[in-house]
């Protein structure tokens, strides 16, 4: 593993500090219904209680070969993160979570939204993580690739990256015996400079609600060489 020190590794406590309309917006709940006003007189429990964390972590690119790319000593294989980290030195590693600040206050015991204030929560933290990137660091690190989006870089490669990261604990994030992470609503990824890629431009569940990107078969094809 890499040296480290304090300017390669930054913990994240992450305020939440945006509208209620702007979280509701991140909840897909719309304005001027009854959901929205459930949310509104909700919010203020929200801020005060939720957790959002991350740690991101500068990390050297050692080698590409073939579908091998080693990163701080540890090789992964994958066609896909290969083909993305081709040509490239650094990358930023990172983990993010929504936390349990609102699981933990016991304020929101049987609430059927809960998940949903989550969901919104790690997304915020998402945001602000790459935001912080681009602020701190002049790095854009909205590309990202992430163990267990893609059959071609399984889940179990979380061990590795959780590895070179190190002491996720220090955000209350861990990983069961199969390698998803604790608590539920958290991720992890490999930030890469380049191409605007995202997962769901090479993944097959066409009819998947979360799509953000159109599956893109041309370039599946050349990657993985051959038909979806
Ligand atoms: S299409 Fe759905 S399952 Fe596939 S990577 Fe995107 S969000 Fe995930």
């Amino acid at each position: 593993m890499g040296k480290e020190n304090s300017s390669e590794r930054v913990v994240l406590h992450i305020p939440v500090d945006i509208s209620a309309e702007e979280f509701a917006a991140y909840c897909r709940i719309k304005k001027n219904s009854a959901a929205f006003e459930m949310l509104e007189d909700t919010y203020p429990l929200i801020k005060q209680y939720g957790s959002p964390k991350a740690i991101i972590r500068w990390a050297n690119v050692d080698s590409v070969i073939e579908d091998r790319t080693t990163i701080e000593g540890v090789t992964f294989q994958s066609k896909v993160v290969a083909d993305k980290l081709k040509g490239l030195q650094r990358v930023f590693l990172s983990v993010v979570t929504a936390g349990e600040g609102l699981e933990k206050s016991g304020k929101f015991n049987g609430d059927p939204f809960l998940n949903t204030y989550d969901g919104a929560l790690l997304f915020l933290a998402s945001r602000y993580t790459i935001g912080y990137m681009k602020n701190k660091f002049g790095f854009d690190g909205s590309s990202m690739l992430n163990p267990g989006s893609l059959p071609d870089w399984p889940i179990i490669n979380n061990f590795a990256l959780f590895d070179i990261i190190g002491n996720a604990g220090e955000i209350g994030v861990s990983l069961n015996e199969a390698g998803y992470i604790r608590p539920w609503n958290s991720g992890s990824h490999i930030h890469f400079s380049g191409d605007g890629y995202h997962n769901c431009s090479l993944c097959k569940k066409l009819d998947c609600i979360g799509r953000r990107a159109r599956f893109d078969r041309d370039e599946y094809i050349r990657i993985f060489g051959e038909e979806p």
